[in-house]
């Protein structure tokens, strides 16, 4: 998925090891990316961007469940998270084709944003299926990718009866049960700077999931500015704002992945706000005027850490 995975388990059954665990774990992620994947020309999503058809074309049922995720999640924000902004995405070099030599002009920013809204895509759950409004809708499932695949692999793992365990997808992290000293999986939100790994805080979460979405891995500068890979579908521009990170807690990793990226695209005014009304469990970094960070919960997150 072109970033790193790691899988702790503390107490294994007996007779399984690190080295029998490996290669079915991968075999978990390669599916998801045959299904998901944007980078994967052969995957079910590639296939599906390819396709011109505007009439119900039928989904897998993984494929329907991140896609109606990612819908949930632009009709409560509406519309600054979308699937839909791959052609953005792209248009600014942060997906899978090369980052052109010179920033997008008005209209190329304009043409890719005529191909995005989330209400240009209709779903059907049962048969699973999609239909899209223009033929050249391309969706981008990435905001939600990693924190997909650290559920899958996690529903796995409890399928091989283990109760203790903590998967990481890049950000995207779902733990169950205890660490190996049967303390809670203690999870690091990083300081959002792009030189060098700190802590910023350690908090406890186990049996839940929690993602963290930043500006501050993913980006570019030029002529001073910097460009991160957070998208306003609004201003088909990358956002620029005080917000440094976002982490969030959920059960679902997919959920905490997606919601992170919303909350980040809402900004340091809108997201809490957003979060607040949501019930969600949210932790914002924000940078003051001298690039200080300064890190604030939500209700619902203050009151699960207190617990
Ligand atoms: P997150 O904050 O979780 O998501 C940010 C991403 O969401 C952006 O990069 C953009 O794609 C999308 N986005 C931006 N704005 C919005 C918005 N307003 N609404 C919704 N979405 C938005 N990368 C490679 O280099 N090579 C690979 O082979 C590769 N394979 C992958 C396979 C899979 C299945 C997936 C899911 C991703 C893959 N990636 C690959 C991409 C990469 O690893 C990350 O998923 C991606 O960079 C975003 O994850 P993140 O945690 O950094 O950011």
């Amino acid at each position: 998925m072109g970033t790193y995975y790691s899988v702790k388990v503390a107490r294994p059954p007996q007779g399984m090891s690190a080295e029998s665990l490996q290669p079915q774990v991968a075999k978990v992620l390669d599916a998801v990316v045959a299904e998901i994947s944007t980078y994967d020309p052969t995957s079910e999503l590639s296939r599906l961007n390819r396709n011109p058809s505007t009439d119900w074309i039928p989904i897998s049922a993984e494929l329907y469940r991140v896609v109606a995720e990612g819908q949930r999640i632009s009709s409560l924000t509406d519309g600054a998270f979308d699937i839909t902004i791959g052609p953005l995405v792209n248009l600014w070099g942060f997906g899978p084709e090369t980052r052109p030599a010179r920033l997008p002009s008005e209209q190329e920013i304009a043409a890719a944003k005529a191909r995005v809204g989330w209400r240009k895509l209709e779903l059907r759950a049962d048969p699973p299926a999609l239909r899209k409004a223009r033929g050249d809708i391309y969706i981008d499932l990435s905001a939600l990718g990693e924190g997909y695949g650290a559920d899958r692999v996690g529903v796995w793992l409890e399928s091989q009866g283990i109760t203790d365990y903590m998967v990481a997808v890049a950000g995207a992290i779902r733990t169950r049960g205890n660490n190996a000293k049967g303390e809670p999986w203690a999870i690091a939100i990083e300081e959002p700077l792009p030189d060098r790994r700190s802590v910023h805080r350690i908090i406890p979460v186990s049996n839940r999931a929690l993602s963290t979405s930043g500006d501050y891995r993913n980006f570019f500068e030029e002529n001073g500015k910097r460009y991160s890979h957070e998208i306003d579908p609004m201003t088909g521009e990358p956002v620029d704002r005080r917000l440094g990170s976002v982490t969030v807690v959920d059960d679902s990793a997919m959920v905490a992945d997606g919601w992170a990226t919303a909350l980040m695209v809402l900004g340091d005014r809108r997201g809490p706000e957003a979060a607040k009304a949501q019930g969600l469990a949210a932790y914002f970094i924000v940078r003051d005027t001298n690039d200080q960070p300064r890190g604030f919960g939500s209700p619902a997150f203050e009151s699960i850490m207190q617990r």
